[in-house]
């Protein structure tokens, strides 16, 4: 189906995509890889009529480390993550940016398009949630930046203003000594998991400390666990506490039955997922290579 008629507007900075959005108010919207918001307009679930293309402003594309920080552009392409030396660094990033869909929507989409989206089942949220990530946003009255947890405020919900573009995506970067994973179950590549987790946690000597674990997919938006979390701070991470952790998800989690599933079957595919996903992490916090890849079934 085509898209309902729209008028097309190309800013050539995200300030002046934002001065736009403020003339022109309701029914306007921001483009950027278009991934999520051609499809929905072609279904006729969102029919804007001003469409503001900030796909070819200049420097709103890419990946810096300053200091402790990881600062990536808004229009940073998954494609681009998954591909920078400078993110693969931090594992979670590098995970989560190789594992979108496939390659044609991870050229195109956009760590910010992704976030603005707030798609319950979209990756980078979940991913970037256990690394306490900010988001840093303009607008003609000034500028802002909230936590990622205060921006996502429910399913297709953030706390975007009407005038607001998110610029730019701040994550810390992890203490030595830390590692992170970030595992899906999928049915195949180019469709939205079944289930996601993140784990990021910080080993001194064997002992587990500041643990993150981050579910996706089985709830309106991701579900930091505190069960698990305390099932692993301050102790050993051995088969007693994995076990721990994952029964703490299991039950943390929040899923629909859908065509992807049942809730039960779900619930389980998450308890599951945090195991491997905390083995890997636990893994590469000790300094070995550990590749890790979604799961299809
Ligand atoms: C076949 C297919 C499979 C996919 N599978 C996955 C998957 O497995 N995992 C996953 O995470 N995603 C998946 N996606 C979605 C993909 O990751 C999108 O790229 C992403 O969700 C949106 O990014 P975008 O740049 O394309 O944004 P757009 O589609 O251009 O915009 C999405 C929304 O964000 C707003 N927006 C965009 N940029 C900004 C900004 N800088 N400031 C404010 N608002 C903004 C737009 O107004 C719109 O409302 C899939 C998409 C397709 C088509």
């Amino acid at each position: 189906m085509y898209t309902a008629a729209f008028e097309y507007h190309r800013a050539s900075s995200l300030e002046e995509a934002a001065t736009m959005l403020s003339q022109i108010g309701e029914g306007a919207k921001i483009l950027a890889g278009g991934q999520s918001l051609i499809p929905l307009m072609k279904l006729r679930l969102a029919a804007p009529s001003h469409l503001i293309d900030i796909g070819f402003t200049s420097g709103g594309s890419y990946i810096r480390e300053e200091g402790r920080l990881l600062r990536l552009g808004a229009l940073t392409s998954h494609a681009e993550i998954e591909l920078s030396p400078v993110a693969q660094r931090i594992a979670i990033v590098h995970d989560c940016a190789a594992g979108i869909a496939d390659v044609q929507v991870r050229n195109r989409g956009t760590i910010g398009g992704s976030l603005a989206e707030a798609d319950p089942s979209g990756d980078w949220a979940t991913a970037l949630l256990a690394l306490s990530a900010e988001v840093h946003l303009i607008s003609p009255a000034g500028e802002r930046t909230l936590a990622l947890d205060d921006f996502i405020k429910d399913a297709y919900t953030t706390a975007l203003r009407s005038n607001e573009v998110i610029a730019e995506i701040r994550v810390h970067v992890p203490d030595a000594g830390s590692g992170g994973a970030y595992i899906c179950l999928k049915r195949a590549a180019p469709v939205y998991a079944t289930a996601s987790v993140a784990v990021e946690l910080k080993l001194e000597g064997n002992v587990c400390r500041q643990p993150a674990i981050v579910l996706g997919c089985v709830g309106l938006r991701p579900i930091r666990v505190d069960g698990a979390e305390a099932a692993l701070r301050g102790r050993e991470i051995d088969d007693v506490a994995l076990e721990a952790a994952g029964e703490a998800v299991r039950v943390a989690a929040d899923p629909e039955s859908d065509m992807r599933g049942s809730a039960e079957y779900k619930r389980t595919v998450a308890g599951a997922l945090v195991k491997r996903a905390l083995r890997a992490a636990l893994g590469r916090a000790r300094g070995e290579i550990v590749e890790t890849s979604h799961l299809y079934a």
